[in-house]
């Protein structure tokens, strides 16, 4: 099969990737998409089409909204049929929670979306842009008699290709910006273009795309720290309308047993919030009840965040808010991998 046929959509959002400095103030700014394309010939020479849309004002990463993951997954879905493969440029610094967020929103998702950006502008001599914009493609037009190898959100950077809902932003100077500690790669690019399929989530026989949309952000994170104060608690748990909070613990998902705490969770449980167990440890994940500083949170029914990151937890707080999951199930359903973002 001639393999100009394989057609990728880039969707351009912004992001360093394709910003320039800005020689009044010195800063960085997102700039026109298609002066990004005439930086790199070098996608000519790809063995597949390529077709691009960009937001029509990019933006820094730093102002990414749910409002704009709706419009990628309207752009996806509006291309679905027509296009073989998905390539996102983001900017680094929420590309985790985007990606996450889109593999939520994109239900049934049986070809690439991978997001990837880079450190320096795209015109910049020392460049990670190129590497990564012309390896995310070629691996969003990976094909195996005909099907894509890749059907899931990945996020490429440096070399790696990860599943996006296990990543997260850990360096903001390194080239190799993100990990994925609780997940091995998905692919590696070396001198060759290595898929580790025993990682890829297992190939179920898909059902038609179905996007959602709908993204609530009654949400809010709440870290814990030696020496966090009651009336801190108390304001953020009576936040109005809140109806979800991650509560970021130590470790393997301790907290502190202080009876003013413990009692300010209960109260806020009896009243229907839901409130998620996540370690603040990038690696590892809650053991709930390993720990007597734990052991609490389990009997208030705290639901168990395991191994995953915050990023694709509060997103998945959003998803399941947005849709509207009962009461009775949502814990249940939220410790549930749905998209592989937990083991
Ligand atoms: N501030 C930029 C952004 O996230 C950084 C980057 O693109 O890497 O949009």
């Amino acid at each position: 099969m001639d393999q100009k046929q394989t057609k990728i959509l880039l969707i351009y959002t912004g992001g360093t990737i394709g910003m320039v400095k800005d020689y009044k103030s010195g800063s960085l700014k997102a700039f026109n998409f298609k002066k990004l394309l005439q930086h790199i010939p070098e996608l000519n020479q790809l063995d597949c089409t390529i077709e691009a849309v960009s937001f029509h004002d990019p933006i820094d990463s730093s102002n990414m909204h749910p409002s704009h993951w709706a419009e990628i997954a309207g752009l996806i879905e509006a291309h679905y049929e027509s296009h073989d493969g998905f390539v996102v440029l983001h900017g680094s610094d929420t590309m985790s929670y985007s990606a996450s967020a889109l593999g939520y929103m994109l239900e049934n998702l049986a070809k690439p979306v991978i997001f990837t950006g880079s450190q320096l502008p795209i015109g910049d001599l020392r460049t990670d842009a190129k590497e990564n914009l012309i390896t995310s493609i070629q691996i969003a037009a990976l094909k195996e008699k005909g099907r894509p190898v890749i059907r899931e959100v990945g996020l490429y950077f440096e070399y790696k290709l990860y599943r996006a809902n296990r990543t997260t932003k850990i360096n903001a100077e390194h080239f190799e910006a993100f990990q994925s500690l609780n997940y091995p790669p998905l692919a590696e690019s070396g001198v060759h273009l290595k898929v580790y399929k025993e990682n890829l989530l297992p190939q179920k026989r898909a059902g038609k795309l179905t996007v959602h949309r709908a993204m609530d952000d009654r949400v809010a994170i709440l870290k814990l720290f030696p020496g966090l104060n009651q009336n801190v608690l108390q304001s953020v748990l009576s936040t109005p309308g809140l109806k979800a909070l991650i509560l970021e613990t130590y470790g393997a998902g301790n907290a502190p047993t202080d009876e003013w705490l413990l009692s300010q969770l209960k109260r806020a449980t009896r009243k229907g919030l839901h409130i998620v167990n996540v370690t603040q440890c990038s690696g590892g994940g809650v053991i709930m009840g390993q720990y007597e500083t734990s052991e609490q949170l389990k009997k208030l029914q705290i639901i168990n965040g395991k191994d995953i990151t915050t990023e694709a937890a509060i997103t998945k707080l959003m998803y399941l808010l947005g849709s509207q999951v009962s009461d009775k199930l949502f814990k249940t359903v939220f410790e549930t991998s749905l998209r592989g973002e937990m083991s």
